[in-house]
């Protein structure tokens, strides 16, 4: 690992899902297909290929990972988290379930747990009242299955061009007004309580690792929050974020969107760090 000119390590810290790798359905390549960039696997599913990466990410992301402290921060629960494969996988932190869990060399951290725990407390509804609301009186066709993330938040299969007018809007309001929150990412609808954020875990990786400058990329509501706590950061021109035309003073948006917005957010960082960085020794 390099250290930055502050004699501090540099953190990188990034969203997984639709800011660096891809499903096939979030691909938006255009052009011509024989033209298409080069990819690789990043996750297996069901013993068939579901996300992906361009190869040219590929090799960015271990520049990466070799020159700073990187930390993927993503909302999957550790057992979808666990088949993403990607240049330094299972070492070092990992945020994975929003926020609630913080993986280091691969195990989750127990005071880290029982911070989320307490932190949960009084200030949010039950997670069974959530549940109650998207299965019971108010339950509406277009949500279509409802899941549970290791106990700690919601999320539902949608059919988003059958969702009713004014629905997610009274959902997230309901849910605000109980001290959660929603976010709509493709055909999935988090419902998540409010102290259960990456900013938070991201924060905490931050005063253990003592890193310095930090660099953070995501692309949906729940990255908001680590875009906001980083020095430096990116979003891709796709996604929750950019229908929210999100912005902030440090915040870069790429030109490119789909998958090649992914290997573009990485050659950034790859900037990023090439100009902060002291030349090693
Ligand atoms: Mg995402």
């Amino acid at each position: 690992m390099s250290i930055h000119s502050s004699g501090a390590p540099v953190m990188v810290a990034s969203d997984l899902d639709r800011t660096l790798i891809y499903s096939v359905n979030s691909m938006a390549l255009v052009g011509s297909d024989h033209l298409a960039p080069r990819m690789v696997v990043a996750e297996v599913y069901d013993a068939a290929p579901l996300s992906f990466m361009t190869r040219t990410a590929e090799e960015l992301l271990e520049g990466i990972v070799e020159r700073s402290i990187f930390v993927p921060v993503t909302t999957r629960t550790r057992a979808q988290f666990s088949r993403v494969r990607l240049p330094g996988s299972g070492h070092g932190y990992a945020v994975t379930t929003n926020g609630a869990v913080l993986l280091h060399d691969g195990e989750p951290d127990g005071d880290w747990s029982r911070h989320i725990q307490r932190s949960l407390g009084s200030e949010c509804a039950p997670l069974d009242d959530v549940l109650c609301h998207l299965r019971g009186g108010a339950a509406v066709p277009a949500v279509l299955r409802v899941r549970t993330a290791e106990e700690y938040f919601v999320y539902s299969i949608v059919d988003r061009q059958a969702l009713p007018d004014g629905y997610l809007d009274e959902l997230g309001a309901w849910c605000e007004a109980r001290g959660w929150m929603t976010s709509l990412q493709g055909r999935k609808l988090y419902c998540v309580p409010a102290p259960i954020t990456k900013e938070a875990a991201v924060d905490e990786v931050r005063r253990r690792s003592g890193s310095g400058l930090l660099v953070a990329a995501g692309d949906s509501r729940l990255d908001a929050g680590i875009l906001e706590l980083a020095d430096i950061a990116i979003r891709p021109s796709h996604g929750e974020l950019d229908s929210d035309s999100f912005s902030l003073p440090n915040l870069t948006v790429t030109s490119a969107s789909g998958v090649l917005a992914g290997e573009e957010i990485l050659s950034f960082v790859s900037g990023v760090l090439a100009e902060t960085l002291a030349p090693l020794p």
